[in-house]
């Protein structure tokens, strides 16, 4: 169960976010049952409705972890599964330094790009490097020409 915290809709899509559902308590799917995925899929949906007024279409298992019964429910669902090709999280890197870098070694364009916000094992944790880090990838990659995208617009984009 979950408690409402916005009551009205988020301008996440007036900013051009895409919203996609992680599941509600973030377990490794490989080690849950048919109805326990269906119940975390369903559970994170209801939240972000509400919280932001639009249902999610885009679905990435935590840690990856997928089987292919859970690739079968999220279709079922009408979820399109996303995952990543660059990621800063091998080695939980703790400043911002650390961040940029490792994702600066794996860019090479059309990448999906996995900045979790702060500690993927553990909620309330300082997640301030990981957003400085995106600010300046971000700004960085920019200068040199490259344009960031939305999951969606990636998706159906002739140039990916
Ligand atoms: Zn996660």
């Amino acid at each position: 169960m979950y408690s409402s915290v916005l009551k009205s809709p988020a301008p996440y899509a007036e900013a051009g976010h895409a919203l996609g559902n992680h599941t509600f308590t973030h377990p490794n799917l490989i080690f849950c049952s048919e109805t326990q995925t269906r119940i975390q899929l369903a559970e994170c949906n209801r939240a972000i409705e509400d919280a932001a007024g639009q249902t999610p279409r885009l679905f990435r298992p935590p840690f990856g972890g997928r089987r292919p019964s859970t690739l079968r429910i999220a279709s079922e669902l009408g979820f399109a599964p996303v995952m990543w090709n660059v990621t800063a999280l091998i080695g939980t890197p703790h400043s911002s330094e650390a961040v940029e870098r490792k994702v600066a070694k794996q860019i090479h364009g059309g990448d999906i790009i996995l900045l979790h916000d702060g500690s993927h094992r553990q909620l309330g944790l300082d997640r301030s490097h990981t957003v400085a880090a995106t600010d300046r990838l971000v700004g960085r990659y920019k200068a040199e020409g490259y344009e960031f995208v939305t999951i969606p617009e990636m998706l159906v984009s002739p140039n990916m």
